[in-house]
């Protein structure tokens, strides 16, 4: 499958890995929009979330378990920070392998652009 988040979970794409286990893979974004920026994703391929099922949950619910362990990790939890999952076009989905993003270090705004 030519999916650049896959070629990362396989190593055949170099990345800054800042945490994985046997499920879950969590990276620095290259193109970071906040001091720490950390893409979170699953290590099997799902496009996007509108290709989620109901035997997904345990897996997905990984992703933002995995979100609040970093932020404690890394020292912006209790100041605060944001997850952000992007669906499609509309969403701004650019690479189609579902990821949590995990921003931090910044006040964030709201509305999102
Ligand atoms: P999205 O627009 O929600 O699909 O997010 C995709 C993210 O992947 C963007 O923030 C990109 O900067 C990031 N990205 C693209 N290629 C890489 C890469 N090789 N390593 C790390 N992050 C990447």
């Amino acid at each position: 499958m030519n999916c650049l988040f896959c070629k990362i979970v396989n190593g055949e794409i170099n990345s800054d890995i800042v945490y994985q286990d046997d499920k879950v893979l969590a990276f620095r974004d290259v193109n970071p929009q906040a001091p720490t920026h950390i893409l979170i994703i699953p290590k099997t391929h799902i496009s996007t979330l509108n290709d989620l099922e109901e035997s997904n949950a345990s897996l997905m619910g990984l992703l933002p378990i995995t979100a609040q362990k970093l932020a404690k990790e890394l020292g912006f939890a209790d100041d605060g920070y944001r997850v952000v999952m992007n669906c499609n076009n509309h969403g701004g989905q650019t690479v189609f392998h579902i990821h949590l993003h995990l921003l931090g270090g910044r006040q964030m705004a709201w509305p999102p652009g």
